[in-house]
C-alpha cells in the first residue's frame, strides 16, 4: 500500500502544472524553526517560505491575529474603507522613508505598481520620452511582464519575450557601466541592496550612494527592490540603512504577511502626487486579515532589540561559515549579511540540498553553485550550531 506521501506526490505530479521539481517529501506543520513532514520526519528550516517565515511557524500573536480578524471581517475588496489597511500603511511610513502606501499581493506585483508608478510620475513632470528603466545584471525582481522585463536570467526571459520594451542592463556594483545607460529618457532605476536570487550578492556604499547620485543628475528615481532583504532580514529593518542611501520607492513582500500573501510598494509624496484613483488597483489586496498580520510582524521586526538579535546572531554565522570556508576547498567565497547568507561551492549545489534534506537540513539555492540560507530570523544560536555540525558532515562527504 502506498504511503500517505507517496499517494500525494502522485497526486502532484497528475494533476499540477509542472512548475516547481520538489523533494519527495509531504510537510505537514511547523513549530518555531523546524517542519515536520507526514512520516514524521523533523527539519531545521533554513530557507523560511524563501524569506517569508521571519517568525518561524506557529508564532502565538500571528495566529491570534489571523483568528480574531478572520472571525470579523476577511475581504471586503479595496471599495471600502477597513482598519487594519489604513493601520498598517501609518506602521509602514512611520517606519520608513515613504509617506505613502500602495497594497498588492506578492513581490512581482510590488515591483509592477513601481514600474508604473514610475512611469506615470515621469510622463507628468517630464517629456513621454522619459519612460525608460535600468536594471542590473544578477538582479531578480518577479515573473510577470514587466518585473520580468527589469530581472536579467536570460532563461526566465527568454521563453516569453517580446518583453516589455525600453530596459537597459548594467553591471551590478559597477558605476561606469550604471553611468552608460542611465541618462534624460530613465524614469526609474531598480535595484536590489541586496541580490537575493542572483546569489547573495551585496550592493557596495560607493556603488548606491553614486546611483542615487545618478538619478538625481538625470532626474530619474531611484526604486530599491527589498522583497527579500527587506524587514529585518539584514539586521536592519531595512536593507538600505546600512548604507544610508534613501529611495524614492520601495518594494516589499515576502515577510511582510507572516506568511499570508501580501506586496506593498511604498512611495515618497513628489510620485504619489502624480497618482490619481483609477490609475491601479486590487481586488484582493489589504485584506483585513492579512494587514492585522502585518501589523504584527512590522512591529516585531522593528524592534531594535529584535533586530539587534539579528545582527549578533549573523555574526555567529558568519564566523562559522568562515571557518567552513577556511576547512573545505569545495567552499570559495561567502557573501551576506545578518540572515541573508549564500555558500558559492565548487559543487552541484543540487546535490548538497539533497544532502541536507536527507540529514534534515532544508535549504535553497541560488543559480547552480551557491546555496541560500534565509531561516526564520528567530533561529537561535543553538540552532545556529546544529546547522554547522550538519553542514561540516555534508561537506566532508558531498559526493556520498
Ligand atoms: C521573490 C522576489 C520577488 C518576487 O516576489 P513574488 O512574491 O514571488 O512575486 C521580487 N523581488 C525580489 C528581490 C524577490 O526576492
Amino acid at each position: 500500500m502506498a504511503t500517505k506521501a507517496e499517494e500525494i506526490i502522485a497526486l502532484e505530479r497528475e494533476y499540477v502544472l509542472q512548475t516547481y521539481r520538489r523533494p519527495d517529501f509531504v510537510l505537514e506543520r511547523g513549530e518555531g524553526v523546524y517542519l515536520f513532514d507526514s512520516d514524521g520526519n523533523r527539519y531545521l528550516d533554513l530557507i523560511g517560505g524563501i524569506a517569508v517565515n521571519a517568525l518561524g511557524y506557529g508564532d502565538t500573536e500571528i495566529l491570534e491575529a489571523i483568528e480574531q480578524q478572520a472571525k470579523k471581517l476577511v475581504h471586503v475588496s479595496n471599495l471600502y474603507h477597513t482598519e487594519p489597511h489604513a493601520r498598517l500603511a501609518q506602521l509602514l511610513t512611520e517606519h520608513s522613508f515613504a509617506r505613502r502606501v500602495f497594497f498588492c499581493n506578492s513581490g512581482t506585483e510590488s515591483v509592477e505598481a513601481a514600474l508604473k508608478f514610475a512611469r506615470k510620475w515621469a510622463r507628468l513632470s517630464h517629456a513621454p520620452s522619459k519612460h525608460e528603466f535600468v536594471a542590473f545584471a544578477g538582479s531578480f525582481h518577479g515573473r510577470t511582464f514587466g518585473a520580468l522585463s527589469t530581472t536579467s536570467n536570460e532563461k526566465y526571459r527568454v521563453p516569453f519575450e517580446p518583453l516589455v520594451p525600453g530596459v537597459r542592463f548594467a553591471t551590478f556594483n559597477d558605476l561606469v557601466s550604471a553611468s552608460e545607460v542611465v541618462c534624460d529618457e530613465t524614469c526609474a532605476v531598480i535595484v536590489e541592496p541586496v541580490q537575493g536570487e542572483g546569489g547573495v550578492n551585496l550592493a557596495e556604499r560607493d556603488f548606491l550612494v553614486g546611483l542615487r547620485e545618478l538619478c538625481d543628475q538625470h532626474e530619474a528615481l531611484l526604486i530599491f527592490d527589498e522583497v527579500q532583504c527587506g524587514l529585518g532580514r539584514t539586521g536592519y529593518l531595512w536593507a538600505h540603512e546600512f548604507y544610508g542611501v534613501h529611495p524614492d520607492i520601495m518594494c516589499l513582500a515576502k515577510p511582510l504577511g507572516g506568511g499570508l500573501p501580501i506586496g506593498a510598494t511604498l512611495l515618497t509624496e513628489r510620485v504619489a502626487e502624480a497618482i490619481e484613483p483609477g490609475d491601479h488597483g486590487s481586488t484582493f489586496a489589504a485584506n483585513p486579515v492579512v494587514c492585522s498580520v502585518a501589523q504584527v510582524v512590522l512591529r516585531r521586526v522593528s524592534d531594535p532589540a529584535f533586530l539587534a538579535s539579528v545582527r549578533s546572531k549573523g555574526e555567529t554565522l558568519e564566523s562559522e561559515l568562515k571557518c567552513l570556508l577556511e576547512t573545505f576547498p569545495l567552499v570559495t567565497e561567502i557573501r551576506g549579511r545578518g540572515l541573508m547568507w549564500g555558500i558559492e561551492l565548487e559543487a552541484d549545489v543540487r546535490q548538497i540540498v539533497q544532502k541536507g534534506q536527507a540529514m534534515g537540513l532544508l535549504m535553497g539555492s541560488a543559480g547552480d553553485h551557491v546555496l541560500r540560507l534565509l531561516p526564520p530570523l528567530t533561529i537561535e544560536q543553538e540552532h545556529i550550531a546544529q546547522v554547522i555540525d550538519k553542514l561540516r558532515r555534508i561537506l566532508t562527504e558531498p559526493e556520498s
